[in-house]
């Protein structure tokens, strides 16, 4: 067993430390503050690889390894949360299933631009009566000769803002439940397909959330992603490597947050005294340590299995699960260690605090990792 990253994966892993703390550690608070989605990154990210990190050479990729991937995006979000989850929909949620189940002309038409950061992806699941219920989906998509034609309603969309190439599920065989599912790849301007203003939130207001309303919106059968009634397969198989990437951001926020925390303690002095010299603030320093390093080892491994092509399913909730606990244990502490500061808006820890929030909910939820969890352990 070795625990040894590869010296690519650490030469990757510190030029995205070193972009993020250059590019986006400036602005991390105000595009916050401001809802700004930061679209300027996103050629810049582009030309460091990270808009098609596993994508293949042939397409324009970094051809990347899931730990390498992991390492990226838990980079980008010890940083910025926001930036992480841009990044982590875009290649986990939208490039790999087009990799996997798109057609030759599906890849060639939208991987490259996707890749460059001309383009960006999101992802559309989730409705008002399909939430961890994936399969109760509402919307229809009714055949129409060479079209479909679709309706209903998709919520909480990330990325949906600023979002080129949408990945949109819809039900096409009422009745079928989760196999009359299909997945359809729309382009932004479709007729009929209505994105809300961004949605105001606890936290990462900068990830352009949305609703999408589906109105009478008329697509070609060929924009279809694999065959009808796929729709479920492919998500859930996509939904597996989201978990990679919501694990790697959850343990980005707790490693920016535990660092916070570690120089803030380090600094201040009450009683005559640095509180890190107080053994209760210490006793805080190392439970966050030990977590952080547990989730960052379940998450590598999670990651090594998918890179070793094996079965990594259990291993990506498990880590999902812990890391994404573990981001909202630290951050609590991480507040609890400033004092009064860790409560005032646009310290970075306020900031963690509550951009941790969402880690327990989406791609997921931590009721849904255990259900996960416990379905394979007892089959
Ligand atoms: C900021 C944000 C961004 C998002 N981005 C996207 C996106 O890009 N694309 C997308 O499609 N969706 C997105 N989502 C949606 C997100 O994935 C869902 O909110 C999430 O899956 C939970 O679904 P729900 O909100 O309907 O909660 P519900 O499913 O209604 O769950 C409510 C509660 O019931 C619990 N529960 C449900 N079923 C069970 C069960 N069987 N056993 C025990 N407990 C259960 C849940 O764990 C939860 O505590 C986003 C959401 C947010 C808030």
């Amino acid at each position: 067993m070795k625990f040894n990253a590869t010296e690519e994966q650490k030469l990757i892993s510190s030029t995205v430390r070193e972009f993020a703390e250059k590019e986006v550690r400036p602005i991390a608070s105000d595009i916050e503050e401001e809802m700004r989605f930061p679209v300027e990154l996103l050629p810049r990210m582009a030309s460091l690889g990270l808009m098609g990190m596993q994508v293949p050479e042939e397409y324009g990729g970094a051809g990347l390894d899931s730990v390498s991937y992991a390492m990226s995006i838990e980079e980008l979000a010890r940083v910025s949360a926001s930036v992480a989850i841009i990044v982590s929909v875009h290649n986990s949620l939208v490039l790999y299933p087009l990799l996997k189940f798109g057609r030759e002309d599906q890849k060639r038409k939208y991987v490259p631009d996707m890749v460059a950061g001309k383009r960006l992806g999101a992802y559309c699941i989730t409705e008002a009566t399909a939430g961890s219920d994936v399969s109760n989906e509402s919307s229809l998509g009714v055949r129409d000769g060479d079209n479909y034609v679709l309706n209903g309603e998709k919520l909480f969309i990330t990325n949906g803002d600023k979002a080129d190439v949408f990945f949109v599920m819809i039900r096409t065989s009422p009745g079928k439940g989760s196999r009359g599912l299909s997945a359809f790849m729309i382009e932004r301007g479709t007729k009929g397909f209505n994105i809300s203003a961004p949605l105001k939130k606890m936290g990462l207001n900068a990830s352009g959330t949305v609703s999408i309303h589906l109105e009478n919106c008329v697509v070609p059968a060929e924009s279809m992603l694999g065959n009808e009634g796929d729709g479920m397969k492919i998500a859930l198989s996509t939904l597996d490597g989201g978990r990679i990437g919501v694990g790697a951001q959850s343990l980005g926020i707790a490693q920016g947050a535990f660092e916070a925390a570690l120089e803030y303690s380090k600094q201040r002095e009450q009683f005559g005294r640095k509180i890190s010299e107080f053994q209760g603030i210490q006793w805080m320093l190392a439970d966050m340590a030990m977590k952080v390093e547990a989730s960052r080892l379940l998450l590598y491994k999670a990651a090594y299995l998918r890179d070793e092509g094996k079965d990594y399913s259990l291993a990506a909730s498990m880590a999902k699960l812990f890391a994404s606990e573990t981001a909202n244990e630290v951050a609590d502490k991480a507040v609890q260690i400033h004092g009064g500061v860790g409560y005032i808006r646009g310290t970075p820890v306020e900031r963690f605090y509550r951009d941790a929030r969402i880690t327990r909910l989406y791609e997921g939820t931590s009721e849904i990792q255990r259900l996960v969890i416990s379905r394979k352990l007892l089959k």
